[in-house]
């Protein structure tokens, strides 16, 4: 409209599309989003006063006419009906409270939301252990980068990034892999684009010939599904040529003689077999990393989303500690995470089968005691499933009812034609979300959420910065933030929690919870942000990981040797090529939010496949043909896409899109042993015209 800026409702919040985490203002009129603006000190801790497409103009979603406004049941033909929040709420609370006193609560899971704020993700934690009593709690997390949590956790003891934001713009050498930084992490990849223009040296290793590649000192095209296999070889090739820091070594690791013997294997021939990655590629990066001053290690799922994603995260963790690449200014690991709030939400917080927030494992005697004492229960001392296990135990009725808050699991789990079965089949399934989403066409109920623009409360980003969200409207409809809906559950069904905000909850965070010891939402507004670990009151927070030391048992990194695996699926004459998936710029996700955005959809409205021009002619596939792809597990038609970003043996298709459905293709079996991560990087796969029946 024509209101000038200053008759508007405005609030400084933290974008909630993905996990760079910029600030900026946004303004509102009451029903929509009108402007997002940079802070109006400007002096946003990640972002200064840049943003993105999508944090800049991708508000279309929150007023969207499919947006979700009053709660839905099943009526007795089986179609959903409006209801009150009296009754959908009494429903739930009987559905859930009945398998739990049936089967006990081990039969239930929670899917929780890395969308939500943290207090938002504490509360589902506390939900599933004290009144649905399972720990069976699991979010997406466990589809990323819960190989790298896992990997870090047991190399150097946090299972987050090492360094700020502020190392990409000062370090020497940037080594990327898995990461298409300029599409899923804009912001950051301006950042590396800028220090790279000063003079730093970027690599980049992907199978995919991505944008970021092109400001690459050294591009290297690896094969999908044998990183361990380069990254040993150039941690070889440094032990070998005495490049490594012996004083950092010597000092603050232990386990070194263990992974000298583990890389032996990988010598520069047997590396150039497996992955195609050649003698002098190894050397001149392994070169550049080891003349760096400082290097930084970025990566995402390329390297995580495999039956080995743990194997793959410790051989790079090897690498940047023999180099001594880790605390100190310009130097460190950065897995880039995805969605906003997946590192607070979706693992300080403890919505984890195995953790409460902080990290505090379950089956600690004296840490399950502090719970069990705070929440006012019992706590089982045994791990709970993760969200790809909780697929296969409901598919043998060990799992019978779920509650999935703002998880589209019916597009994002691999083998989706699985996860459909299992979401049909469950004796109970609740579903709270912004949208009518696929997963919610299967829920008895479906409880409307509100977005963040609509809630206040905090989100972790990729660098442990903990930021404020500020409600910048009234919840649109009858739709409520989840902290409400959790509350009023959790009193339906027997307890009495009675927070009258989300600073409470933060209260309560940080007495049980030492990593947020210091945080508190007024801590966090004075500061303009608070980095974890932040121990107490007086704490400043913590702008690099192990400047002093290791969180492990010793103080040091426990290195760890790595030795050769494949991929579950290695291509037959039968699928003969191998599937990745990944993302693009102008979509989030399985698209829940993008596909509303009008602006957005101009850009990047549908899906394609990119096969290799050679591939393609063999087969005469020409650019915009239907084309079948089909795995061991399920088949999709997309139009191709022509093109050398692809080697001849490897084909692309994005993740976000319903009509391609590509998880049905995906493997939802072979998950990573540590961390069971699945597959999502590599499937053996069969392509052909569409028309060639
Ligand atoms: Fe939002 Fe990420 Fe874009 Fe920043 S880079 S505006 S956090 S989507």
């Amino acid at each position: 409209g024509d209101k000038r800026l200053e008759e508007l409702n405005v609030a400084d919040t933290t974008c909630g599309y993905c996990a760079v985490g910029c600030r900026f203002d946004l303004y509102s009129d009451g029903e929509e989003i009108l402007a997002a603006r940079p802070t109006e000190d400007e002096d946003a801790p990640i972002n200064g006063i840049s943003t993105c497409v999508k944090g800049k103009f991708g508000y279309d979603f929150i007023n969207s006419d499919d947006r979700l406004t009053a709660p839905l049941v099943r009526d007795e033909s089986g179609q959903f009906r409006e209801a009150t929040w009296d009754e959908a709420l009494s429903r739930v609370a009987d559905g859930l409270g009945e398998i739990r006193d049936t089967h006990g609560g081990e039969a239930l899971s929670v899917i929780a939301s890395s969308k939500a704020t943290n207090e938002e993700n504490y509360l589902m934690g506390k939900f599933a252990r004290q009144v649905l009593q399972t720990n069976s709690i699991d979010n997406c997390n466990r589809l990323c980068h819960s190989s790298t949590v896992a990997a870090l956790g047991q190399t150097y003891g946090y299972g987050a990034a090492s360094i700020s934001t502020d190392d990409l713009e000062i370090a020497d050498c940037i080594l990327l892999t898995g990461s298409n930084t300029t599409e899923a992490h804009p912001v950051l990849a301006t950042q590396i684009k800028q220090n790279v223009r000063d003079g730093a040296d970027l690599l980049v290793f992907d199978p995919r010939e991505i944008q970021m590649a092109e400001y690459a000192s050294q591009y290297t095209q690896v094969k999908p599904g044998y990183d361990a296999v380069w990254i040993n070889g150039i941690t070889r090739y440094i032990i070998e040529h005495d490049l490594y820091d012996e004083t950092f070594v010597a000092e603050q690791t232990t386990g070194f003689e263990e992974v000298q013997e583990s890389v032996e294997e990988f010598t520069p021939d047997r590396v150039e077999k497996i992955t195609g990655v050649s003698h002098d590629e190894i050397a001149s990066a392994a070169e550049m990393i080891a003349d760096a001053d400082g290097c930084v290690f970025g990566w995402t799922l390329g390297l995580t989303e495999h039956s080995h994603g743990t194997e793959n995260v410790i051989a790079m963790a090897n690498l940047a500690a023999i180099t001594g690449n880790l605390g100190k200014p310009g130097a460190g690991v950065s897995p880039f995470r995805g969605q906003n709030n997946v590192q607070g939400g979706g693992g300080d917080m403890g919505p984890l089968p195995d953790n409460f927030p902080g990290y505090q494992d379950i089956a600690d005697d004296d840490v399950r005691a502090k719970f069990e004492d705070a929440w006012d229960c019992e706590i089982d001392p045994e791990y709970g499933y993760y969200t790809t296990q909780m697929f296969l135990e409901a598919a043998e009725d060990n799992i019978r009812g779920m509650y999935i808050i703002g998880e589209n699991s019916a597009l994002s789990e691999p083998g989706v034609n699985h996860a459909e079965d299992v979401l049909e089949n469950l004796d109970f399934l609740v579903v709270q979300d912004l949208f009518v989403t696929e997963t919610a066409k299967y829920a008895d109920v479906v409880l409307p959420a509100s977005s963040f623009v609509e809630k206040t409360g905090t989100f972790t980003n990729t660098d442990r910065t903990v930021q404020m969200v500020n409600k910048v409207m009234e919840p649109k409809g009858d739709s409520r933030p989840d902290w409400i809906i959790l509350q009023e559950l959790a009193n339906r069904m027997g307890r009495s929690w009675d927070y009258d905000s989300t600073a409470e909850v933060m209260d309560e965070i940080n007495s049980l919870t030492p990593i947020y010891g210091g945080v508190s939402h007024e801590r966090v507004k004075e500061n303009g942000g608070l980095q974890w670990p932040c121990w107490d009151m007086d704490h400043p927070g913590t702008v690099r990981l192990y400047e002093d030391e290791f969180n492990t048992d010793n103080g040091k990194v426990n290195l760890k040797g790595v030795g050769y695996s494949e991929p579950a699926e290695t291509p037959t004459e039968e699928y003969p090529l191998t599937l990745t998936t990944g993302r693009v710029l102008y979509q989030y996700h399985t698209g829940t939010m993008t596909h509303r955005e009008e602006g957005i959809m101009q850009y990047n409205p549908s899906d394609f496949v990119e096969i290799n021009p050679a591939t393609a002619a063999g087969m005469g596939i020409s650019g915009g043909d239907p084309v079948r792809i089909e795995s061991r597990r399920g088949e999709t038609v997309v139009p191709a896409q022509i093109t050398d970003r692809v080697g001849p043996e490897n084909v692309f298709v994005p993740i976000h899109f319903t009509e391609s459905a590509i998880n049905r293709l995906t493997d939802e079996e072979h998950l990573d042993p540590t961390a069971a991560t699945p597959e999502y990087k590599v499937s053996a796969v069969r392509v052909e015209p569409a028309d060639a029946d």
